[in-house]
Order: structure tokens, then C-alpha cells, then sequence
């Protein structure tokens, strides 16, 4: 479902490579976290994979579609596929939830009715769906920004759901929740992406949230995949790879209680 390829990004120049990746598949239906110290690439490996990136060099392949060469239209059609949670939930504030989660109807929906908010009933049910899988319904026509975090981060996994999509991108999703929502958004992430069989790739700050929640880990250190493996193969001295440093005081097995 995801091929990469010789993919190299930088940002810049004479900029050391931001991204550097041989090759690195990802199958439907795969739960993956994707790890590593602020700047290694976590964000741009994301970016590129939604087309946001222009890599230098490579070739990013999504459901069959070259990413960076294939007709516009059909780069459309795949970028409608693929939904993207941010760390910052991204929502439109003064919108209702209902308002936020019909947005992600908006690649799917005719452009001109869509624009004055109308949407067919396809999409208002698609969208109801949504709402009701987050467990939001009760919240549905309160504004979004009088939700709290963890409600916000649920309205945005709502809209990417409301695009049916193959594949989620979620780009540290948890890292401005507190550690309880923090789980709660992980163990929705989880659920529906084993519902829906999508491809779900998230960067997490915190390893022990990535062995949890994760079914597959990739690794990165500057650029480049250090590890890729399942949780269990996820070692001390692996994270001393990933991470950079001895005596790294980040397993937290308390914490390890995420779905399997
Ligand atoms: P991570 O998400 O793992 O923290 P990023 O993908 O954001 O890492 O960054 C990888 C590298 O690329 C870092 O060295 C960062 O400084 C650089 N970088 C990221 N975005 C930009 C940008 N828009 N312009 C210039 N450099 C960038
Ligand atoms: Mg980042």
C-alpha cells in the first residue's frame, strides 16, 4: 500500500539530508509508530508520505500512484485517501463539531455545493458515522474550541474518518495531551483503525506509548531507519541505537497496557 524508495529530503541545498530511506514498505492494514529524538525525521517522513514534501531524489508510491509523478488527478484521488491528525488537532475552532467532522467530507463531495455547506446525505450519514464512532454524538453541535483536548483530538480523528480513509497519518498525536487522554486517543486510534483495516502511521514522542499501541516500530536517527520490528524486539540497547545515549530511563512497564 506504501512503497518507498531511494528517498532522500532535504530543506535546502547544503542541508544535511532530513530524510534518507532505501526502501520501506508498509501494508494494509498495518499499525505502525514511528520514533526517534526531535528532528530525525519523524515529521517530514509523515509530510512527504501526504505529497507535502518534494524529496529530492526517490520514489513514494501510495495505493499504486507515484506520489510526486503521477497525473494530478489521480494524486487527488489518492491524497483523498489519506487522513492526517496533528499534534495541534488543526480544527476549525468556531466550527461545531458536526461543521469540523463534515470537512473531512470535503475531497469526496461536488466543490460548489459543498462550498455554501451542502452536503448529500451520503456524506451527512458518512460523517454521522464518524461522529458516532468517536463516541462525540452528545457533543455533536457544541463549537470546537470549547472542547477540551482529548475531546478535539477525537473530533479530528472523526474527520479523517469521515474520509474513508486507506491510510492515517497521525503526526504526534498525543503530545499535547496528558497522559490519560494520551491513552484514550491512542486506544481510539487503535480500535478504529483494526475496525476499518486501514494503514495507520504515527509519530510518538514516548517509546513506551509506541510499544503499547504499535503493532510495528521504525526507528529513526537522522534521517535514516535505525530499526524496524515489533515491539518486543524494541531492546534497551535498540532504543540506545534509536535514541543516542546509555542508560535511557524510558521503559515505563506500568504504562504498557495498550490494545493488542
Ligand atoms: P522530527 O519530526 O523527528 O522532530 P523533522 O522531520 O521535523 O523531525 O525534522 C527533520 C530535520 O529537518 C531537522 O533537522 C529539522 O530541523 C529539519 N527541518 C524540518 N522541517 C524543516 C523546514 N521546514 N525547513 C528547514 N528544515 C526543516
Ligand atoms: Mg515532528
Amino acid at each position: 500500500m506504501v512503497s518507498i524508495e531511494h528517498l532522500e529530503v532535504r530543506y535546502g541545498k547544503n542541508k544535511p539530508a532530513a530524510l534518507s530511506i532505501q526502501n520501506l514498505r508498509f501494508e494494509g492494514g498495518e499499525r505502525v509508530a514511528v520514533i526517534g529524538s526531535s528532528g530525525a525525521g519523524k515529521s517530514t517522513l509523515l509530510r512527504c508520505l501526504k505529497g507535502y514534501v518534494q524529496p529530492v531524489q526517490g520514489k513514494v508510491e501510495i495505493l499504486g500512484c507515484n506520489l510526486f509523478l503521477a497525473p494530478r488527478r489521480q494524486r487527488n484521488r489518492v491524497n483523498r485517501k489519506i487522513g492526517l491528525i496533528y499534534q495541534q488537532f488543526h480544527l476549525a475552532p468556531r466550527m461545531t463539531v458536526w461543521q469540523n467532522v463534515l470537512c473531512g467530507r470535503l475531497g469526496a463531495a461536488r466543490p460548489l455545493p459543498s462550498l455554501f455547506g451542502y452536503f448529500s446525505p451520503r456524506d451527512r450519514r458518512i460523517a454521522w458515522e464518524a461522529i458516532c464512532e468517536v463516541g462525540l454524538t452528545d457533543l455533536a453541535h457544541q463549537v470546537a474550541e470549547t472542547l477540551s483536548g482529548g475531546e478535539q483530538q477525537r473530533v479530528a480523528v472523526a474527520r479523517a474518518l469521515a474520509q474513508r480513509p486507506s491510510l492515517i497519518l497521525a503526526d504526534e498525536p498525543v503530545s499535547s495531551l496528558d497522559p490519560l487522554r494520551a491513552a484514550e486517543v491512542l486506544q481510539l486510534l487503535s480500535e478504529v483503525q483494526k475496525h476499518h483495516e486501514n494503514t495507520l502511521i504515527m509519530s510518538l514522542h514516548q517509546p513506551r506509548l509506541a510499544k503499547a499501541y504499535a503493532k510495528r516500530i521504525i526507528g529513526l536517527r537522522e534521517g535514516r531507519v535505525v530499526f524496524d520490528g515489533p515491539p518486543e524486539s524494541l531492546t534497551e540497547s535498540k532504543m540506545e541505537g534509536i535514541y543516542g545515549g546509555k542508560n535511557l530511563i524510558l521503559f515505563d512497564d506500568h504504562a504498557t497496557t495498550g490494545s493488542g
